[in-house]
């Protein structure tokens, strides 16, 4: 059995094995962790192809544990989601991403993960135009970034959300395209600014047959509609050759850049310019 319940410290049933007990631990850590603000934003370049010049950086969250040091959103954000910590975590990330990117050059902008979950709060829209007025940061400025999931919803209520989204004036990209089932369905259901392929396409090319070619039909499609074309997960230079063969416009990877401190990608930012 699990223990009772939210806000249960230590209560655990007789029983509980030692990983959902280690779970039902690290959620009262991440409430806590939360409220004492150990919570913490790295930033990841993106560069634009042709010019070589940072046109985006992406807010990765990080949380630094008094004991366990850096840890990966990957251990925690699902973790979030199912307790309901991803509402005021997803706030915090807006707030402050909006808050940094101000101090940035006007031509870089900054991009945010939104969780499907962020789209239950009817008044997310206004949460994105007051985060922009509080920062003082050109809504133009800021993309948000969605997976298809948001779009799977069966309402149009997801739907109308990134239209007021849209008209504060924000970008959306579709993150994470491919892993899906339908990414391609849903480009015709919202006119995105921007798609990202995901990783997993990048990590075999070139050499991987099917991921060439999926990349390759993203860039047509991209070009065709309109779209910002991106890749994320760029590691190696014979997988950059690959990509700037396809014409995409944008790239991320280790190959450019990890994520970086805020102070770090600020220093980054003014050297490069
Ligand atoms: P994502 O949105 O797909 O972000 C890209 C992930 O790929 C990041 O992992 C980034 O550090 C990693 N990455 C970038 N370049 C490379 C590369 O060249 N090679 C490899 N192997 N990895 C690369 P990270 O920072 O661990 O974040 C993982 C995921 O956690 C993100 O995946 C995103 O889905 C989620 N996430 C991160 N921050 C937030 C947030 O503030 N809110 C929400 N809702 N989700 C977040
Ligand atoms: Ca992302
Ligand atoms: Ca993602
Ligand atoms: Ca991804």
């Amino acid at each position: 059995a699990k223990a009772s319940g939210r806000g249960t410290y230590r209560q655990f049933a007789p029983g509980m094995d030692a990983h959902l007990r280690a779970k039902q631990e690290m959620k009262i850590e991440l409430r806590r962790a939360l409220e004492r603000g150990e919570l913490e934003l790295f930033y990841q370049p993106l560069i634009n192809l042709g010019t070589k010049q940072i046109t985006t950086c992406e807010a990765l969250v990080r949380w630094r544990h008094p004991d366990k040091g850096l840890i990966s959103p990957v251990e925690f954000i699902s973790l979030a989601e199912e307790t309901g910590l991803i509402i005021p975590l997803g706030e915090w990330t807006l707030r402050q991403a909006c808050r940094e990117a101000a101090k940035w050059p006007p031509h870089i902008s900054v991009a945010v993960n939104l969780s499907p979950l962020q789209f239950r709060n009817r008044k997310l829209s206004a949460l994105v135009a007051d985060s922009l007025r509080e920062a003082g940061l050109d809504p133009s400025r800021l993309q948000l970034e969605i997976t298809e999931s948001v779009l799977l919803d069966e309402s149009d209520n997801n739907l109308h959300i990134l239209q007021e989204i849209r008209q504060v004036g924000a970008k959306i990209a579709m993150d994470d395209f491919g892993t899906g089932y339908s990414s391609l369905s849903y480009l015709r259901t919202f006119p995105f600014d921007k798609i990202k392929v995901d990783r997993e396409f990048i990590s075999d090319l070139p050499t991987g047959k099917e991921s060439l070619a999926i990349v390759r039909a993203v860039a047509g499609i991209g070009r065709s509609l309109g779209i910002t074309t991106t890749v994320e997960g760029v590691e190696t230079q014979t997988q950059l050759d690959a990509v700037n063969a396809e014409g995409f416009d944008e790239a991320q990877g280790y190959l450019f850049a990890r994520p970086l401190s805020a102070e770090q990608v600020f220093e980054v930012i003014k050297a490069r310019r």
